[in-house]
């Protein structure tokens, strides 16, 4: 509900129009409510000045789903009893004129009185589930990084290792979902400071090296893990992995990489496999077998949840992607979402181009067209030299082209380059793309070539 007076603006003495709200619906008025949480309602800036006027006003919120009925007025008003309870029941008229006919319930007979506006918001946050507590750590945090953006760049290393305890999970999530907000509404640069500044976090507290620690432990296990299943041989069956898949039942981590790496073996037949076996052992043997089948249930489980998040974050970027205005926004959008373009979002454009395709819809396949070019001239940028040479090697023309781009660059890298054609051969060779190895086999010849 809305009365409009004027306000006289007490810095300048300008006329401040004024929409003083006095009833707050969650359901009617939706904006009202998240004005109301933010501090701002019945605040009005000076259009000549600048000031900020706030208007001391009553005020009642009320959320059906949550049978919430809560009156405020202001003490400053200094209004007598009376007064007080014609000002409520005026509020309450107001209220049932917006809520829907017959929707009057008996809780509403007396309304909650708030004694200040922040326990008024207080109330409002904890039938919500937030509690006060959550809400001062997370001004908290956003005090933190308010402070973070306003500091020169060459102290906020030092500002964050003070701050070493409050960099956390939550924080960083606080900060990721910032980074989504303005880069959704166009704010690229403060997008950008915040990336930076989570990068920097990550670099300089303890809680980012337990991470990047936690991080190389689950490399080189997984690494270990491919080691062992590459030394079975080219053609593992099931009963290689079954046998694997024993061998660390006791061991989480492992079992958790051996499933990472080869899925698609985890399947009905595998479990029931495994069931038989279940059913022919006993003793120790079979509570270890049972333990290992609710394990593996339990870890092919998470993952597939995990690949369905996977898909559906990579649908939110592309379809982010997609609402770029210009080029230049476009490539601003590529820039802030770099670490989005795995493999995931690459299978997931192309399956959307295809459709595009089938479809006939030629403008979002032109879109798509130009997203996929972007993004792949992005991610070469990314890349070091001498995976950026491999890469062009492979996908020159011709055997002479592919020759003339190694002898031109191989030089400045030296060993370096060789090392990478042997990481890349035995990622393609774990993947099982014969033809790609084959070719690669050539690079490095072209590159021990060059080199000598
Ligand atoms: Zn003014």
């Amino acid at each position: 509900m809305l009365n409009q007076p004027m306000l006289r603006c007490p810095n300048c003495g300008n006329q401040v129009p004024a929409k003083v709200v006095s009833v707050v619906d969650a359901d009617q008025t939706p904006n009202e409510k998240v004005i109301l949480l933010s501090g701002n309602l019945n605040a009005f800036q000076c259009p000549n000045c600048g000031s900020v006027v706030r208007v001391a006003a009553p005020l009642m919120y009320h959320d059906a789903k949550k049978e919430l009925l809560l009156a405020f007025v202001p003490p400053e008003l200094n209004l007598p009893k009376a007064e007080r309870e014609k000002v409520i029941g005026d509020m309450m008229r107001d209220l049932t004129k917006i809520i829907p006919q017959g929707s009057f319930k008996s809780y509403m007979f007396q309304p909650r009185e708030a004694l200040t506006m922040q326990g008024m918001m207080d109330t409002i946050y904890e039938a919500e589930g937030i509690s006060p507590q959550m809400m001062k750590e997370q001004r908290e945090r956003m005090s933190l990084l308010e402070q973070l953006l306003g500091a020169p760049p060459e102290s906020q290393a030092s500002i964050i290792r003070q701050n070493d305890a409050r960099i956390d999970q939550q924080l960083m999530q606080t900060i990721s979902l910032l980074i989504q907000r303005m880069a959704n509404e166009g704010q690229t640069e403060v997008a950008r400071a915040l990336a930076a500044l989570q990068q920097l976090m990550l670099e300089n507290s303890t809680f980012g090296s337990q991470v990047m620690a936690d991080a190389q432990a689950q490399e080189a296990i997984v690494q270990e893990v491919t080691e062992a299943l590459n030394a079975i041989g080219d053609r593992p069956t099931r009963a290689d992995f079954l046998a694997k898949a024993v061998e660390y039942a006791d061991d989480e981590l492992r079992l958790q990489a051996l499933v990472g790496l080869a899925r698609p073996v985890f399947d009905y037949q595998f479990f029931e496999e495994l069931t038989a076996r279940i059913e022919s052992a006993t003793g120790d043997e079979r509570l270890t077998l049972e333990g290992l089948r609710e394990d593996l249930v339990e870890l092919t489980q998470v993952l597939d949840a995990q690949s369905q998040a996977g898909v559906e974050g990579a649908m939110q970027t592309l379809q982010t992607l997609t609402r770029a205005a210009s080029p230049e926004a476009l490539d601003d959008l590529i820039r802030e979402n770099l670490p989005a373009f795995d493999e995931t979002f690459l299978s997931v454009l192309m399956e959307m181009l295809q459709q595009a395709e089938e479809a006939g819809n030629a403008a979002l396949l032109n879109r798509l067209q130009a997203i996929y070019s972007r993004v792949m001239a992005a991610l070469r940028q990314q890349m070091p030299p001498e995976l950026l040479l491999v890469n062009e090697a492979l996908t020159a023309p011709s055997e002479e082209e592919a020759a003339a781009l190694i002898n031109a660059r191989a030089k400045d890298m030296g060993m370096a380059l060789l090392g990478t054609i042997d990481a890349v051969r035995d990622a393609v060779a774990a993947r099982g793309e014969p033809e790609l190895v084959a070719r690669l086999a050539k690079v490095r010849e072209l590159a021990i070539a060059a080199l000598k």
